[in-house]
Protein backbone atom coordinates (compact mmCIF):
# COMPACT_ATOMS: atom_id res chain seq x y z
CA UNK A 1 0.00 0.00 0.00
CA UNK A 2 1.69 3.58 -0.86
CA UNK A 3 1.23 5.64 2.01
CA UNK A 4 0.76 9.57 2.04
CA UNK A 5 4.02 11.52 1.54
CA UNK A 6 5.01 13.78 4.29
CA UNK A 7 6.03 17.01 2.47
CA UNK A 8 8.10 18.03 4.60
CA UNK A 9 10.26 15.10 5.08
CA UNK A 10 10.33 14.85 1.06
CA UNK A 11 11.56 18.46 0.84
CA UNK A 12 14.49 17.33 4.04
CA UNK A 13 14.91 14.17 1.73
CA UNK A 14 18.31 14.65 -0.42
CA UNK A 15 17.61 14.00 -3.42
CA UNK A 16 14.09 15.55 -3.01
CA UNK A 17 12.25 12.84 -4.64
CA UNK A 18 10.64 9.68 -4.22
CA UNK A 19 10.22 7.27 -6.95
CA UNK A 20 7.05 5.08 -6.85
CA UNK A 21 5.98 1.57 -8.25
CA UNK A 22 2.44 1.52 -8.57
CA UNK A 23 0.71 -1.77 -8.13
CA UNK A 24 -2.64 -1.14 -6.09
CA UNK A 25 -6.07 -1.82 -6.12
CA UNK A 26 -7.09 2.32 -6.20
CA UNK A 27 -10.91 2.14 -4.42
CA UNK A 28 -13.93 3.20 -5.67
CA UNK A 29 -12.53 2.74 -9.44
CA UNK A 30 -14.09 -0.03 -10.67
CA UNK A 31 -10.97 -2.16 -11.60
CA UNK A 32 -10.22 -5.79 -12.69
CA UNK A 33 -6.56 -5.01 -12.36
CA UNK A 34 -4.91 -3.08 -10.31
CA UNK A 35 -3.43 0.50 -11.52
CA UNK A 36 0.10 -0.11 -12.52
CA UNK A 37 2.78 2.11 -13.36
CA UNK A 38 5.51 4.58 -11.88
CA UNK A 39 5.43 8.02 -10.39
CA UNK A 40 7.88 10.10 -9.30
CA UNK A 41 7.40 12.95 -6.91
CA UNK A 42 9.82 15.72 -7.01
CA UNK A 43 10.01 18.58 -4.31
CA UNK A 44 11.12 21.84 -5.92
CA UNK A 45 10.59 24.18 -3.22
CA UNK A 46 7.63 26.41 -4.48
CA UNK A 47 5.75 23.22 -5.48
CA UNK A 48 5.95 19.30 -5.88
CA UNK A 49 5.92 17.92 -9.28
CA UNK A 50 4.04 14.44 -9.60
CA UNK A 51 4.50 12.92 -12.80
CA UNK A 52 4.38 9.43 -14.15
CA UNK A 53 2.17 6.83 -16.07
CA UNK A 54 -0.12 4.49 -14.97
CA UNK A 55 -2.95 2.14 -16.61
CA UNK A 56 -5.57 -0.05 -15.91
CA UNK A 57 -8.54 -1.89 -17.05
CA UNK A 58 -12.14 -0.72 -16.07
CA UNK A 59 -15.32 -2.57 -16.45
CA UNK A 60 -18.13 0.05 -18.21
CA UNK A 61 -21.92 -0.51 -19.09
CA UNK A 62 -22.37 0.55 -22.36
CA UNK A 63 -24.70 3.45 -22.67
CA UNK A 64 -26.03 1.92 -25.81
CA UNK A 65 -26.59 -2.05 -25.56
CA UNK A 66 -26.29 -1.91 -21.71
CA UNK A 67 -23.77 -4.47 -21.31
CA UNK A 68 -20.32 -4.49 -19.64
CA UNK A 69 -17.20 -4.09 -21.04
CA UNK A 70 -13.56 -3.73 -20.66
CA UNK A 71 -11.60 -0.59 -21.06
CA UNK A 72 -7.79 0.40 -20.92
CA UNK A 73 -7.66 3.13 -18.79
CA UNK A 74 -4.48 4.76 -18.82
CA UNK A 75 -2.77 8.77 -17.91
CA UNK A 76 0.42 10.55 -18.85
CA UNK A 77 0.81 13.42 -16.93
CA UNK A 78 3.16 15.89 -15.03
CA UNK A 79 1.18 18.05 -12.30
CA UNK A 80 2.20 20.66 -10.51
CA UNK A 81 1.24 21.04 -7.13
CA UNK A 82 1.63 24.95 -5.41
CA UNK A 83 2.38 24.68 -1.98
CA UNK A 84 0.88 27.14 0.49
CA UNK A 85 1.17 28.08 4.12
CA UNK A 86 -1.05 26.55 6.12
CA UNK A 87 -3.06 29.88 7.23
CA UNK A 88 -3.28 30.99 3.86
CA UNK A 89 -6.18 30.35 1.77
CA UNK A 90 -4.56 31.00 -1.61
CA UNK A 91 -1.02 31.96 -2.95
CA UNK A 92 -0.77 35.81 -3.42
CA UNK A 93 -1.74 37.64 -6.67
CA UNK A 94 1.74 37.93 -7.55
CA UNK A 95 2.28 34.34 -7.77
CA UNK A 96 -0.83 33.03 -9.64
CA UNK A 97 -0.30 31.10 -12.89
CA UNK A 98 -2.10 29.74 -15.40
CA UNK A 99 -4.00 26.39 -13.77
CA UNK A 100 -5.09 23.46 -15.50
CA UNK A 101 -7.70 21.36 -14.56
CA UNK A 102 -6.15 19.14 -11.88
CA UNK A 103 -3.60 22.24 -10.82
CA UNK A 104 -4.30 22.52 -6.84
CA UNK A 105 -2.58 24.46 -3.97
CA UNK A 106 -1.56 22.09 -0.71
CA UNK A 107 -0.49 23.10 2.74
CA UNK A 108 3.48 23.10 2.74
CA UNK A 109 3.45 20.53 5.79
CA UNK A 110 0.60 18.43 4.47
CA UNK A 111 0.55 15.14 3.65
CA UNK A 112 0.53 14.33 -0.08
CA UNK A 113 -2.35 11.12 -1.05
CA UNK A 114 -0.85 9.87 -4.34
CA UNK A 115 -3.71 7.26 -4.95
CA UNK A 116 -6.33 9.67 -4.61
CA UNK A 117 -4.44 11.97 -6.93
CA UNK A 118 -4.19 8.70 -9.48
CA UNK A 119 -7.93 8.15 -9.00
CA UNK A 120 -9.09 11.65 -10.02
CA UNK A 121 -6.55 11.18 -13.12
CA UNK A 122 -7.87 8.00 -13.73
CA UNK A 123 -11.58 9.35 -13.36
CA UNK A 124 -10.68 12.09 -16.20
CA UNK A 125 -9.37 9.46 -19.18
CA UNK A 126 -12.37 8.19 -18.67
CA UNK A 127 -14.94 8.29 -21.72
CA UNK A 128 -17.62 10.74 -21.27
CA UNK A 129 -19.73 8.14 -23.21
CA UNK A 130 -19.07 4.25 -22.91
CA UNK A 131 -19.24 2.40 -26.27
CA UNK A 132 -18.54 -1.27 -26.14
CA UNK A 133 -17.36 -0.71 -29.58
CA UNK A 134 -18.23 2.49 -32.45
CA UNK A 135 -20.92 0.55 -34.28
CA UNK A 136 -22.82 -0.86 -31.37
CA UNK A 137 -26.36 -1.61 -32.59
CA UNK A 138 -28.04 -0.87 -29.40
CA UNK A 139 -30.88 -2.33 -27.42
CA UNK A 140 -33.10 -4.90 -29.45
CA UNK A 141 -35.98 -5.30 -27.21
CA UNK A 142 -36.20 -9.37 -26.53
CA UNK A 143 -38.97 -11.45 -28.78
CA UNK A 144 -41.62 -11.43 -25.85
CA UNK A 145 -41.80 -7.45 -26.02
CA UNK A 146 -41.92 -7.82 -29.93
CA UNK A 147 -45.01 -9.72 -29.43
CA UNK A 148 -46.58 -7.77 -26.79
CA UNK A 149 -46.48 -4.82 -28.82
CA UNK A 150 -47.33 -6.92 -31.86
CA UNK A 151 -50.60 -7.69 -29.58
CA UNK A 152 -50.72 -4.06 -28.46
CA UNK A 153 -51.58 -3.12 -32.74
CA UNK A 154 -53.44 -6.39 -33.20
CA UNK A 155 -56.04 -5.20 -30.74
CA UNK A 156 -55.93 -1.28 -31.89
CA UNK A 157 -56.44 -2.63 -35.23
CA UNK A 158 -59.52 -4.40 -33.83
CA UNK A 159 -61.12 -1.81 -32.26
CA UNK A 160 -60.86 0.80 -35.51
CA UNK A 161 -62.57 -2.09 -37.20
CA UNK A 162 -65.42 -2.35 -34.55
CA UNK A 163 -65.57 1.16 -34.65
CA UNK A 164 -65.68 1.81 -38.01
ZN1 LIG B 1 -22.94 -1.57 -26.66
Amino acid sequence: MIKPIELTKLAASPTHQVVLEINEAVPDLNCLTPVQGEVIVHHQGDFVEVAGCVHTIVTLQCHRCLQSFNYRLETNFDEVLWLVDSTEDKVPQEREVVLTALDEHIPHDSQLDVLDLLYQLLCLELPSQNLCSVDCPGVSPPPEIQALSDQRWSALAQLKQELS
